[in-house]
């Protein structure tokens, strides 16, 4: 499955590292790196981490940001 998370928009709180720690990985306090390409068995590591992203930072394949609903927050 692919993946992409907006850097822009991440504040490396590390929710997705803790929740998938074979994808994602903190280097150094607040840069996230992480694999543009996850194995599919990860989908649904990843897709906890989609949903704890405190900013909605990740997007993945096939799964939708359904963080509860609650956050559409469009500044
Ligand atoms: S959980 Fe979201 S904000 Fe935190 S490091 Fe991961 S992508 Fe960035």
């Amino acid at each position: 499955m692919r993946l992409v998370v907006d850097l822009n928009r991440c504040q490396g709180y590390a929710q997705c590292a803790f929740l998938a720690p074979d994808v994602f990985a903190m280097h150094g306090e607040e840069s996230l790196v992480y694999s543009p390409r996850a194995e599919e068995e990860q989908r649904e590591r990843v897709a906890r981490a989609v949903a704890a992203c405190p900013v909605q930072a990740i997007t993945a394949d096939g799964l939708e940001t359904v963080a509860g609903g609650a956050s559409d927050a469009a500044r």
